[in-house]
């Protein structure tokens, strides 16, 4: 059974993606900072909840740390903790700032850094694994300047994710993803109808994406077929 870890797995398109790792048998765990939410995807789908704030270095660590000691090795970790302010330069503070990148940046390079040091003091290498980052289109262009931090972020994680490649080859492939809009409730609840109904008149095929769209993906990344990406 492939051992996964998924960042923020509770909800969202982090909860696809642990839905679609427990139906292909894998060991799944995941954490996340919502705990009702957390005990339920866990519940529902037979995988582990940690109750982690991936923005806690040290709480983030103990618990990649944990899994390691309890499972032996992580075949796939996947990065998807996003959060984001939506608020003007002059309203977001350096706190802010940081805050963003302490929850969609720095927990990247935390549970690679981790995994990284594992592999290393293993005697015999797993010859498969797989890091797969969640990132955003805001990462390659700009939509809002309202997204400044969250922008940031996401392209920096297209670079991390560039290096980690480099960094863990050839025995971990490093991809990263970068949805559009995907239609979560949590996305959804957060805009009013004007701005959706404009924002899904601006995608191709007139409709946002469902999580489980990404969750494909992230199935096709991590399958055997993918190995040379
Ligand atoms: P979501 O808000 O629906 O779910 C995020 C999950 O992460 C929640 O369960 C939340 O409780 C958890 N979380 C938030 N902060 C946390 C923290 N500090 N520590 C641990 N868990 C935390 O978000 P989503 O829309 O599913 O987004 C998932 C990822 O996809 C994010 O990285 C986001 O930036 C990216 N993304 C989303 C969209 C979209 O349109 N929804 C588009 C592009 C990229």
């Amino acid at each position: 059974k492939r051992r996964v870890f998924v960042t923020g797995g509770a909800e969202g398109i982090g909860k696809a993606i642990v839905e679609a790792f427990s139906q292909a048998d894998c060991l799944v765990a995941f954490c996340d900072t919502n705990d009702a939410s957390g005990q339920q995807t866990a519940k529902e789908t037979g995988s582990i909840f940690h109750k982690v704030d991936v923005s806690n270095k040290e709480s983030l660590e103990n618990c990649v740390l944990q899994i390691l000691k309890e499972w032996g090795d992580l075949d796939i970790i996947i990065n998807n903790v996003g959060i984001s302010n939506f608020s003007p330069i002059t309203e977001t503070s350096i706190e802010d700032f940081d805050k963003i990148l302490s929850v969609n940046l720095r927990p990247v390079f935390i549970t690679s850094r981790l995994l990284a040091i594992h592999r290393k003091a293993l005697s015999f290498p797993n010859p498969y694994g797989r890091i797969i980052n969640i990132s955003s289109t805001n990462g390659i262009n700009t939509y809002y300047p309202m997204c400044i931090d969250y922008d940031a972020s996401k392209a920096a994680l297209i670079s991390l994710t560039h290096n980690l490649a480099f960094e863990f080859a050839p025995y971990v492939n490093v991809n990263c993803i970068a949805p559009g809009f995907i239609g979560t409730e949590n996305e959804l609840d957060g805009y009013d109808e004007e701005f959706l109904k404009e924002e899904v008149e601006k995608i191709m095929v007139n409709r946002y994406g469902d999580p489980k769209e990404v969750a494909y993906l992230v199935k096709f990344l991590i399958s055997d077929e993918a190995d040379f990406y």
